[in-house]
């Protein structure tokens, strides 16, 4: 059943978004608009609306996207020329998927 958040949609294969990577936490997909060479998002499979609604249980979700990250920009290879790892947070903070992302950024021709 499709619902109403498009991240949960594609966190479940059931749009035809190419995911790059999926494990039982997170799955990894490109960013449709890329704000750069390589824009790769980071998703729980846990519906989370925002940084701000994180619970102390979700600790190891956060800690495994960051370490899928770090994996990440390894197998696309800008561990060492360098990225960026960023957060919006609701509305002000740029937010607008409101279902928790975590931005990969990189690939800037030197
Ligand atoms: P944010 O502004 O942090 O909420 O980022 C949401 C991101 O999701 C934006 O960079 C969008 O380009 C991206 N986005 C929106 N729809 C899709 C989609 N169907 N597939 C991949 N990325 C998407
Ligand atoms: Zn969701």
């Amino acid at each position: 059943m499709l619902n109403d958040c498009l991240f949960c949609n594609i966190s479940k294969g059931q749009t035809a978004t190419e995911i790059l990577f999926e494990n039982d936490t997170l799955v990894v997909f490109k960013d449709i608009n890329p704000h750069a060479p390589v824009h790769l998002l980071i998703v729980p499979k846990k519906h989370i609306r925002s940084i701000n609604d994180l619970m102390d249980d979700d600790q190891p979700i956060l800690a495994e996207m960051i370490m899928i990250a770090r994996d990440m920009a390894a197998t696309v290879g800008v561990s060492q020329s360098g990225y960026k790892l960023l957060f919006n947070v609701e509305k002000g903070g740029g937010q607008v998927i409101f279902h928790l992302h975590l931005h990969l950024i990189g690939g800037w021709k030197k």
